[in-house]
């Protein structure tokens, strides 16, 4: 087993919404060793950026945690003060999220930009501009974007999508970091770049030897990035297993289901989605919450919340199918 560097336990996390109070995430379990890639997959709506943004605290002012544990590198982050607090977001983690023309200010120069970043991560000689802007055009050729001092003097509006996206992982990279988080890198890029970025944002990883928490809906961006995956339902992981071992078998009828929305270039016709949709928060199922779509739910998935059972070495799946009494 590696070294922890996150360990979240038992996450419970809501909003306060005109409606009332929702609840979002339903006791979230999770871990990333040292220097692995972990995916967190599943349906847009089920958690999956509240998980993360909690790691870094910067969740909206609505949201409301109400129980639950979130281990970094040893520390607890939940009760953090400014400094602490400061120095994470400064070194410890960085996020590369799913907009890079939101993620990056239209009025600055990615000079300008990646200048700040740099400095507020306190690596020796940052108070200097030529360190800086060293360390900015190094970020920028590792991620193999052509002639870095043109795009330093560059508006992101003068860039494509997909050289702002690489702009985005090369700041968020220029400094050492123990764990990058990437919120759908790619949703919003060209079907034709996306592949590139994502190759750019492992290898990047992997040379800085830093931990990734990938976040995707797509099982098959996850397939070529991560050793391991989540699979994420309605504010819960469902399922957790090596990334080979979950393509050769899924336990939870959730993942199979998400398995099946796969396209096969074998053709087979176009896949039909998982019927129904993700419960409201407001008032969600009280035992499984995939219970109303799901084929093989049985009495007690209505009245009790499925606890994580290892059902193979590295392997488990939340699901009254699997542990005792199955
Ligand atoms: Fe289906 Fe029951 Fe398993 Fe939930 S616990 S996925 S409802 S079988």
């Amino acid at each position: 087993m590696g070294e922890r560097l996150v360990e979240v336990t038992g996450l419970r996390i809501g909003y306060r919404t005109f409606e009332g109070y929702t609840k979002v995430l339903n006791g979230v379990n999770y871990h990333v060793n040292k220097g692995e890639k972990v995916g967190i997959v599943g349906e847009t709506g089920c958690g999956k950026t509240t998980t993360v943004k909690a790691l870094l605290r910067i969740l909206v002012r609505q949201a409301r945690v109400t129980g639950g544990e979130i281990v970094f590198d040893g520390k607890n982050v939940l009760t953090m003060g400014k400094a602490e607090l400061s120095r994470l977001r400064g070194t410890g983690i960085s996020m590369i999220f799913q907009d890079p023309m939101l993620a990056l200010n239209p009025v600055f120069t990615v000079g300008n930009q990646m200048g700040a970043v740099i400095r507020y991560s306190g690596e020796q000689g940052v108070e200097k501009k030529e360190v800086r802007t060293e360390l900015a055009v190094r970020a920028l050729r590792e991620t193999a974007l052509p002639d870095p001092e043109r795009i330093l003097q560059s508006y992101p509006f003068q860039l494509s999508g997909g050289m702002r996206q690489r702009i985005c992982i090369a700041m968020a990279m220029a400094t050492p970091r123990k764990l990058v988080i990437a919120d759908e890198p790619t949703t919003n890029l060209d079907v034709t770049i996306q592949d590139q970025v994502l190759k750019i944002l492992k290898s990047r990883v992997e040379e800085k030897q830093s931990s990734l928490i990938l976040i995707t809906h797509s099982l098959g961006v996850a397939r070529e990035t991560v050793d391991r995956i989540y699979v994420m339902y309605a504010g819960s992981m469902v399922e957790s297993a090596r990334t080979a071992d979950l393509f050769k078998r899924q336990l939870h009828p959730y993942s199979q289901a998400l398995m099946s929305c796969i396209p096969k270039l074998s053709g087979g016709g176009v896949a039909e989605g998982i019927p129904g949709r993700i419960p409201g928060y407001l008032n969600p199922p009280l035992g499984c919450r995939f219970a109303p779509r799901c084929s093989r739910a049985m009495e007690k998935c209505r009245r009790e919340q499925p606890l994580p059972v290892t059902v193979e070495e590295g392997h488990s799946a939340a699901c009254f199918l699997y542990g005792e009494g199955s």
